[in-house]
């Protein structure tokens, strides 16, 4: 391990991190360019064969980015898009963003490091950089943009040049050093573990705009909340986030383990869309039969239609979303994990006068407000296993077999789990039980 490494662990004062310095090298999980085809014909994509562990090279900080030691890192549903070259190999990305020229040519190599969530200990900063210091623990947002265009003034997520950390940028997060820009820093909550604070910001931010933004559903107190995949990343914060807001979640999931989940997140309704048939409509006759089974299932829960749908399911679950979201209800989406081309009737969207909303993670302004809640104990991390950074492959697989509860995370240079608390009486106030709601699941 290099010492700076070793320094960051020990809690080295910032002026020691300071003077202590940088590895050449550092370990990363990432692809490979010459790995670019290894699926081609193949039937099950399996990420542990892409996702490579090893050194990479330090990359020079631009003025505007800082360098953050990682402690702990979480996997993102893009990072199973990633290591399978899947919609695009992100080297293409990469590719594109090194076009600008500059500093933005370090990102187009034929090693890409991935991860879009981590916490960790600023180690550097560049010259232009006035609100972080070294030493610093923060929560890295996934959200990059570019301040000099104009839209990005209104709403971060509106700008052209705005990228996905370690997705469409390279330097992400299942590494053991980052490279991030300022504008990406949030600070970590002092209650929560590394691993805790780790898991948290990509997918919960994206349910936070999706739900309570007024870019999203701007959902309100007695609002019914369908959710797909209610026990899934996304889906686990949207049923906090609907609760907290004083509204009725109605929560879908596979199995029983999840649906077990979903009890221990307080989930007013549960549906099993194993055992109710649903989310598996190829035709519109069984979309339309799907979606009366579905909204029969719903109406006896809870009495009647949801005024909003979370789907980021896609294709499976986008025909039935439409069909049983009230009339002037809201279908909101971020993705689409079963396939891009969504098939629906439109007659029942514009008929009954219900709306679709297209979302992409939160602005930094979203971000920092729902990092609020986490700070306040509102919500809580979703955690249910922890890996470290040598089974980067294997973390990555749960997700992409959908064997996963909640979030996994992963350790990247915390030696172990736990640490990172610097608020112990707050934490004990809320309980580390309470705090980790889906680990005793
Ligand atoms: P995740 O943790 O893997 O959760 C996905 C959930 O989808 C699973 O829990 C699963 O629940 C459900 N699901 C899978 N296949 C399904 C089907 N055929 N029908 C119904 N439900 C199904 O992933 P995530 O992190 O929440 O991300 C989910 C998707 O959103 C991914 O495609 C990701 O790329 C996208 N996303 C987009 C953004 C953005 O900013 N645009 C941000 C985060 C994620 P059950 O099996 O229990 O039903």
């Amino acid at each position: 391990m290099d010492v700076l490494s070793k320094a960051v662990i020990s809690g080295a004062r910032p002026e020691e991190i300071s003077a202590t310095p940088l590895p050449d090298q550092y370990l990363a999980a990432h692809l490979r360019s010459e790995d670019v085809g290894v699926f081609d014909g193949v039937a099950d994509k399996d990420v542990r064969r892409s996702l490579r562990l090893g050194s990479v090279p330090m990359p020079e900080l631009a003025p505007d980015e800082t360098l953050v030691a990682v402690m702990a890192s979480a996997i993102n549903y893009n990072t199973v898009w990633s290591a399978t070259f899947e919609p695009l190999p992100t080297f293409e990305f990469l590719a594109r963003h090194g076009r600008q020229g500059g500093l933005a040519a370090r990102h187009d190599l034929p090693h890409h490091v991935v991860g879009s969530d981590g916490v960790g200990v600023v180690v550097r900063t560049g010259a232009a950089v006035s609100r972080w210091n070294v030493g610093d623990h923060v929560v890295i947002s996934c959200v990059q943009v570019d301040d000099h265009e104009p839209a990005t003034h209104a709403d971060g997520m509106l700008g052209a040049g705005q990228r996905i950390w370690g997705y469409e940028t390279n330097f992400g997060g299942l590494a053991t050093y980052a490279v991030v820009k300022a504008s990406q820093l949030l600070p970590k909550p002092g209650h929560l573990t590394w691993e805790e604070a780790a898991s948290t910001m990509l997918t919960a931010a994206t349910s936070y705009r999706m739900l309570i933004s007024d870019k999203g559903a701007r959902i309100k107190i007695g609002d019914i909340v369908l959710i797909w995949g209610a026990a899934g990343g996304l889906g686990a914060f949207a049923v906090q986030l609907v609760k907290q807001a004083g509204g009725i979640p109605v929560g879908v999931v596979s199995s029983d383990d999840k649906a077990e989940a979903l009890r221990a997140l307080g989930c007013d309704v549960i549906l099993n869309r194993t055992e109710l048939g649903v989310g598996t409509a190829t035709t519109p006759e069984e979309t339309i039969e799907q979606g009366k089974r579905l909204g029969r299932a719903i109406r006896d829960a809870v009495g009647e239609d949801p005024h909003v749908v979370f789907d980021y399911v896609g294709r499976s679950t986008f025909g039935l979303s439409v069909f049983v979201v009230r009339r002037g209800g809201t279908i909101v989406t971020c993705g689409s994990t079963t396939g891009f081309h969504h098939l629906y009737d439109n007659r029942y969207l514009w008929m009954n006068s219900k709306r679709i909303i297209g979302s992409h993670a939160a602005n930094l302004q979203e971000q920092f407000e729902c990092g609020r809640l986490f700070g306040l104990g509102k919500i809580v991390p979703v955690l249910s296993t922890v890996y470290p950074l040598s089974e980067v492959g294997e973390a990555a697989r749960l997700v992409q077999t959908n064997q996963h509860i909640g979030k996994v995370g992963v350790l990247c240079l915390a030696p172990e789990e736990g640490m990172g608390v610097t608020e112990p009486e707050f934490r004990e106030e809320l309980g580390a039980s309470a705090l980790n709601p889906l680990r005793k699941v």
